[in-house]
């Protein structure tokens, strides 16, 4: 039998060279967007005591006025369940309301490029499997939160960090590295506040890593294909109510407003030549049956990968909802709750990654994900200010896709991934900005 999880907040921490360990406390404990508390203390903790600088707060997240944030009664549970699960006081008011981004960075003993590394950290609103053939229930380190399940892997992506960090904190590594630990990837809308804070400033190369998404174990690709963009939206239409028999006429319903909207958002065209998705995912709208609906709710999101077609899609999307409210004279209000940009890997990283991989893992030169990922705003970021960067994808066998019930990580492929990593960044054949060069940091 394998150990059981550690059974406290601080126990997971004592050792997070322990990457089974620490990736089987987080699956035990997984966190929504915005409210992974637990996660980023746990982060922060075992990094200071690593002897690495770490911050958290608006100084690396501005989640200034985001419309993706949840709703403060989530906020506040998410705050509650962190200081019942052990986390102290001080560092949950640190954390709380969203804030929870942490990003450490540690200088090597030589010169050399600041090299940054993207981890998320959140989970999903997924129930996972409690059937026997699913590893984590029957190994006992199953979701303690009920309808939330790390099911794509980012309870992975946290364990190798940390694993990293502490590998790294002998120093024996060129330039600086900086780990950031990125809360709310799913819904694409942590990577932004995160960029606007900036982050990324200073970066010569940023790396994001992906465990899974269809890539079996012992294969690694150092850049990843198909990473597009995509625009998540929510509307409110809001109209007015009448009685449905006595005076349905002077009624404006947001129903059929959003109802048509749905409708034609999915009768936008797809584009010749490239990949586009559209997908409305949610929509609430009325009251009861004798009434004209006062108010409906709509997600959507679009997806393309072409940065044209993408900002076109939207523009028509838009055009689409604007459109069906104004045929029922009803109100809407459209917010962007996240966002994702197309991203392409720089040959320089992966020709770096490659070389680090040689001896871990087969080598294949790309894998398609067909998926978005908000590491590309950071990515373009740094790739903007004249660095470079890379999406790599580390293959774990999975029983079920990513964002299923039974989905899970071979954990076997934990330390192969933070030796890799731990590798790229000892040899040092990471490319620095021109600028940069020579330049004590
Ligand atoms: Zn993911």
């Amino acid at each position: 039998m394998s150990p059981t999880p550690r059974p406290s907040y601080l126990d997971g921490i004592s050792d997070v060279d322990d990457v089974v360990a620490v990736r089987r406390d987080l699956h035990a404990h997984p966190e929504l967007g915005f409210t992974e508390i637990r996660t980023a203390a746990l982060v922060l903790t075992a990094l200071e005591r690593l002897g690495w600088t770490a911050r958290c707060g608006r100084d690396v997240f501005d989640i200034t006025d985001l419309p993706g944030l949840p709703d403060a009664q989530v906020l506040d549970a998410a705050e509650q369940r962190a200081l019942e699960e052990g986390v102290p006081s001080p560092l949950v008011q640190q954390l709380r309301g969203g804030n929870t981004a942490v990003v450490a960075e540690l200088a090597g003993n030589h010169p050399g490029p600041t090299v940054a590394l993207r981890c998320d950290m959140d989970a999903l609103p997924i129930l996972e499997s409690i059937q026997d053939g699913h590893r984590p229930t029957r190994l006992g380190f199953s979701s303690r939160h009920p309808g939330v399940m790390h099911a794509c892997g980012h309870d992975g992506h946290v364990a190798i960090g940390l694993a990293l960090a502490s590998a790294l904190s002998d120093r024996d590594f060129p330039g600086r590295v900086r780990l950031l630990f990125q809360p709310a990837e799913e819904g694409v809308r942590g990577a932004e506040p995160m960029v606007r804070a900036g982050v990324c400033s200073g970066v010569d190369a940023l790396l994001a890593v992906h465990l899974a998404f269809g890539l079996p174990s012992g294969y690694i690709a150092p850049s990843a294909t198909e990473l597009i963009a995509t625009d998540k939206h929510l509307v409110r239409f809001r109209g007015r109510a009448a009685h449905a028999a006595k005076a349905p006429e002077q009624g404006r319903s947001a129903l059929l407003a959003a109802a048509t909207a749905a409708v034609n958002l999915h009768a936008l065209p797809p584009f010749a030549g490239t990949v586009t998705r559209v997908n409305v995912g949610m929509l609430h709208a009325g009251t009861a049956t004798n009434v004209i609906a006062e108010n409906a709710e709509l997600a959507y999101e679009t997806r393309a990968d072409s940065p044209e077609v993408a900002a076109e899609l939207t523009r028509r999307a838009e055009l689409v909802v604007r459109t069906a409210a104004a045929m029922h004279e009803v109100e809407s209000e459209l917010l962007r709750t996240g966002w994702a940009q197309v991203a392409r890997t720089d040959e320089a990283v992966a020709a770096a990654m490659t070389a680090a991989a040689e001896g871990m893992a087969t080598v294949v030169p790309e894998h398609p994900l067909g998926a978005s990922d908000d590491a590309s705003l950071l990515m373009l970021a740094v790739q903007e200010a004249g660095g470079v960067a890379g999406y790599a994808v580390v293959g774990s066998d999975s029983p079920g896709p990513p964002h299923s019930r039974v989905f899970d990580v071979d954990e076997s492929v934990l330390p192969v991934a933070v030796t890799v990593l731990e590798r790229l960044i000892r040899g040092g054949a990471l490319p620095q900005r021109p600028g940069a060069e020579g330049k004590l940091q």
